[in-house]
């Protein structure tokens, strides 16, 4: 479309006297203008073209305007666009099935929400009721949403202006080798300690006063931190054993982001509730929800489920989830993730990190790749101090804009960038993706010592 600067300001005008925004202070801020998307790529009203590496928050899986999911969208808005979550109908019934029908073992009933952190309160409840027990386990370096429950669950500095004593949430040390709270210097040792720390953990808190134990399967905002093999059939084993529900958040990791439709899928592991939304219909109707197993449902057989949404399950919603998942499967478009994260973005990002002082490592799968930028590759000091703002976030504000300059937008969280395209991106665009990403790494090389 043609450039239209003026009517950019406008837009931008009116979201400045009006639009109260997310996680900011409302002065201190400059939301750029948008005018459209589509595929891998969206506009501003100035004629620049961004190739987006963010997926937006990492939810649009499919890309920008998928013509199927739109389309799907149009005809339900044609047929009916609401009708109450008491009522069945054909779409959600759908959804459902699609959902349950890709979810890992008898994860077979699926409870509808406006979005994930919904699901994670509700997943919560679900734990607590079935368990009668009211401690909830959850990792640092982790996020699960910013209502009540899930922002106390998520362990970084968003939960700290929000965390309430009452919330009953225990957090604790996952694996992460790289910054390891262990001392470990091998996956081995890294899976060993992690679990010995968590049992220790649940020993000390009282294995019968604890619901659930929550995880990011992968976990996503909090750096891409993929677990080394036998950890999560670990957490598994101890849930077991203790009687504690087992939950694997999948909101961000879901739906072909790793390559697999659920990241679970890559350990082989069950949980007990799933949470997913974002890649669901790639948000282009809000929509969340929770995968149940068949032991949790028959909790809620001949005793009513306290929880509920006036928008759960909403028609709009579950069309373009419908639409989303038979595209994904027609398409191919985990296995492009897959083959895409393996033979193109992975040997690109090892080989941009030998060359880049700044790039301490590279880790992920899939279109769900961090790279941990470093003052010093020895010391593996971060970049920025965590959760540094201002003047102290310096180096990493310089490294979004270099991005944004070379057409590409980043996503970027404390020292990380995360490369997390669509699952759709063609080899041409990650390459010219990454190229940009190669390039704008230099202003965070004149940051190392
Ligand atoms: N859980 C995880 C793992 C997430 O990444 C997010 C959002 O980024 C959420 C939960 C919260 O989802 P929402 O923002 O849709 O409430």
């Amino acid at each position: 479309a043609a450039a239209d600067p003026a009517a950019g300001a406008a837009v931008k005008a009116a979201d400045r006297a009006h639009v109260f925004h997310s996680w900011s202070a409302q002065g201190l801020i400059d939301p750029l203008p948008i005018a459209g998307a589509e595929g891998a790529y969206f506009w501003d009203y100035d004629g620049n073209r961004y190739l987006d590496f963010s997926s937006q928050l990492v939810n649009t899986n499919i890309g920008h305007q998928h013509p199927k999911v739109v389309a799907a969208i149009q005809e339900q808005a044609a047929k009916l666009c609401t009708i109450a979550p008491g009522f069945a109908v054909d779409v959600r019934s759908e959804a459902a099935r699609l959902v349950a029908e890709r979810t890992p073992g008898d994860l077979d009933k699926i409870f509808f929400t406006n979005g994930g952190a919904e699901a994670v309160e509700n997943a919560v409840r679900m734990a607590r009721l079935h368990t009668g027990r009211a401690k909830v386990l959850s990792a640092y370096r982790s996020y699960h949403g910013a209502t009540a429950t899930a922002i106390n669950l998520t362990g970084d500095p968003r939960r700290w202006p929000s965390d309430t004593a009452s919330a009953g949430v225990i957090h604790f040390w996952g694996p992460f080798l790289y910054r390891s709270a262990f001392h470990a210097e091998t996956e081995e040792q890294e899976c060993e300690r992690a679990l010995a720390h968590l049992e220790q953990t649940i020993a000390f808190e009282g294995p019968q006063s604890i619901a659930a134990i929550i995880l990011e399967t992968v976990p996503g905002t909090a750096g891409i931190m993929v677990p080394p093999a036998g950890y999560l059939a670990g957490v598994r084993e101890i849930c077991d054993r203790h009687g504690i529900v087992f939950i694997l958040d999948e909101v961000m990791a879901g739906f072909g982001r790793t390559g697999q439709w659920f990241a679970a899928d890559h350990f082989g592991v069950t949980p007990d509730l799933l949470t997913f939304a974002k890649g669901v219909n790639s948000g282009y109707v809000p929509l969340g929800g929770v995968a149940i197993s068949a032991e949790i449902a028959a909790t809620f057989d001949q005793r009513p489920y306290p929880g509920g949404l006036t928008y759960s399950g909403h028609p709009l919603a579950c069309a373009s989830a419908v639409a989303t998942m038979n595209a994904m499967a027609e398409e191919r478009i985990v296995e492009n993730a897959a083959d895409i994260g393996e033979r193109v973005i992975g040997p690109a990002l090892r080989e941009i990190a030998e060359r880049h002082p700044s790039v301490g490592e590279v880790r992920g799968m899939g279109v769900f790749w961090a790279l941990d930028l470093v003052k010093n590759k020895e010391t593996r000091e971060p970049l920025v101090p965590y959760n540094a703002a201002g003047a102290a976030n310096a180096p990493m504000a310089e490294f979004a804009a270099a991005c944004k300059r070379g057409g590409l937008w980043p996503f970027v969280n404390m020292n990380r960038t995360h490369v997390v395209p669509a699952c759709t991106i063609t080899e041409a665009e990650a390459k010219e993706g990454l190229a940009a990403l190669d390039e704008a790494l230099t202003a965070a090389d004149a940051h190392t010592a």
